[in-house]
């Protein structure tokens, strides 16, 4: 039974651009034992802007706790057996907030948003051709994605930002620094609590109050993964840099403390979980590398949310792409442990073209339902979809590029566009694998996949068709919430899971083989690269 094999639980809060959830894992199995799932608002005030209220994601995180220990209250599994809570977010998302009254001071300015365009363009003149520092840095690209050039945006555009900075009372993160800070207390200060054999006496309540924070309130850290994608961070000293917060004009000041992934960072404040540590901290697509356990130099994996990501650890070794990916940390699990790299593909638009023809277009009440429109024609008949809303990233990072949906005949219906939306993500994924191959030297011989979309067969399929190589993936599609419950259950302090992989030999996988030949898969890409030239250049 269930029970007979239940060891330490580890809880992992999964705060993702299109959902939040919080799951709950057996520690010993990796067994999911419960969880639960809200779904995010996304507002578009203006073309290209993209924001989300912090405050909702924040009470959605509340929510999700709530409910999850609910339902395992009803499966009769106790709470307080959760002995750590890890955060997996998604990354870059920027956030500024008042220190004193725990206000975010504007919306979260989310990572496809696309206002900064013209900031980069005049950050870029600035960067000398022959030394392109924030490339060596940081490993990325001057774009709109990353943090830095929207909390410039937010200094020169919001009032209250400007006032809360010139008062000393604006703190700036990524939502994992959101999260921690306000899950430790805000501006509430430390935890207040006792346990039962010190309940008669009230000692323990005042050092456990005052050490958690007392009247300081939260903790304001990040982990060096989602550090690592802010733009301010570098990547070799693991530090914030002090030329490239001069170059982007950020005051040091506000930027949070940078820990490692796995340490204890504060405890929860309030809730059913009060006073249980959070001790896991990953940026999402780091977290799903650990999660499939990539540890590995040359592993790799494929995750399909809102955008697209592969990522293949490259080791303690900072690697360069010649082929427009990007160099960043994947994990460093433990404060004395060794930092790991990763080489990533990111692809802006993947699962959001799915929620796009739900909402915008409404050709589907679900995004589940695009596989049975696909399924009906099972060709796209010669339409092309190139989903560049928020340009393109890898391997163009072309901000010029807009959507097209392209080869429309008199014969083409919904059927055929929802299947080109799903070939869209396959493509877009075999141009980064492609990166990958050349960069790496030894090609990928299968794809370790997960996300919310692979839930989607005929995706599966269809990648598997267009890279010609066979897509993988695990029956416990959790694979984000799962590495940040082990980067928590892992950490110092906490120590009830062991990293090792072989704990974990058990996880079942589905394989999906290639079905069509190599010729054919190839004269499909090379109309849909076609396709992708038609989308640039845009708008100028
Ligand atoms: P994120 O981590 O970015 O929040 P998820 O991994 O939760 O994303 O995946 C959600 C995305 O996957 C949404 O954009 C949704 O439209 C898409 N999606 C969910 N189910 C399916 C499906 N069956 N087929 C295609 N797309 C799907």
């Amino acid at each position: 039974s269930k029970k007979a094999v239940l060891g330490p639980l580890v809880g992992a809060v999964d705060q993702g651009t299109s959902s939040t959830r919080f799951l709950v894992f057996n520690s010993r199995t990796a067994e999911l034992l419960s969880h639960h799932q809200v779904e995010i608002k996304q507002e578009f005030p203006r073309e290209g802007w993209v924001e989300q209220d912090p405050k909702e994601i924040l009470h959605s995180v509340y929510e999700c706790i709530e409910k999850t220990c609910e339902k395992l209250g009803q499966l009769n599994i106790g709470i307080s057996n959760i002995k750590a809570i890890g955060v997996s977010n998604q990354r870059e998302t920027t956030v500024v907030w008042d220190k004193i009254t725990g206000e975010p001071l504007y919306n979260a300015v989310v990572w496809l948003d696309l206002r900064t365009q013209s900031t980069v363009e005049s950050l870029s003149k600035r960067i000398p051709g022959n030394n392109n520092f924030v490339k060596s840095k940081t490993g990325l690209p001057l774009s709109t994605y990353f943090s830095a050039v929207k909390l410039r945006w937010l200094l020169d555009n919001v009032r209250k930002v400007q006032k809360a900075i010139e008062e000393k009372r604006a703190l700036f993160g990524t939502i994992d620094s959101w999260l921690i800070w306000s899950l430790t207390g805000g501006v509430n200060g430390g935890v207040h609590c006792t346990d039962v054999t010190n309940a008669s006496r009230t000692i323990d309540s005042w050092l456990i109050w005052s050490l958690t924070g007392g009247v300081n309130g939260g903790v304001h850290c990040t982990d060096v993964t989602n550090a690592s994608r802010t733009m301010l961070f570098n990547i070799h000293s693991l530090e914030w840099d002090k030329q490239l917060c001069e170059f982007f004009g950020i005051p040091m000041e506000i930027l949070p403390h940078v820990r490692s992934s796995s340490e204890i960072y504060g405890l929860m404040k309030a809730g059913a979980l009060e006073g249980v540590p959070i001790s896991g901290c990953l940026g999402d697509q780091s977290a799903a590398l650990v999660g499939q356990m990539c540890f590995q130099i040359g592993q790799a994996k494929n995750t399909y949310g809102t955008g697209c990501f592969l990522l293949c650890n490259t080791g303690h070794k900072c690697v360069f792409s010649d082929h427009g990916l990007l160099t960043t940390v994947a994990y460093k699990l433990g404060r004395d442990k060794p930092v790991y790299y990763a080489l990533e593909g990111s692809v802006a638009i993947a699962g959001a073209v799915i929620r796009w023809l739900r909402d915008n277009l409404g050709i589907i009440k679900t995004s589940e339902e695009i596989e049975k429109l696909a399924k009906e024609v099972g060709t796209s008949y010669g339409c092309y979809f190139v989903p560049a809303f928020s340009g393109l990233y890898a391997p163009y990072w072309e901000p010029s590029a807009r959507g097209i949906i392209c080869g429309l005949t008199q014969f083409t219906n919904k059927c055929h566009i929802a299947f080109a939306a799903l070939e869209a993500v396959c493509f877009q994924t075999r141009e980064i694998l492609d990166a990958m191959n050349r960069d790496c030297g030894i090609p990928l011989s299968h794809l370790q996949v997960d996300g919310g979309m692979t839930s989607n067969k005929i995706l599966m399929q269809l990648q598997a068709d267009i890279l010609y190589i066979p897509v993988v993936k695990p029956l416990m599609p959790e694979t984000t919430a799962l590495g940040a419950a082990m980067a928590a259950g892992a950490a110092e302090g906490v120590d009830v899971w062991s990293l090792e992989p072989e704990d974990l030999s058990t996880v079942t996988m589905e394989r999906f083989e290639p079905q069509i030949n190599a010729e054919e898969s190839e004269i499909r890409y090379s109309t849909w690269k076609k396709a992708v030239m038609k989308s640039m250049g845009w708008v100028t």
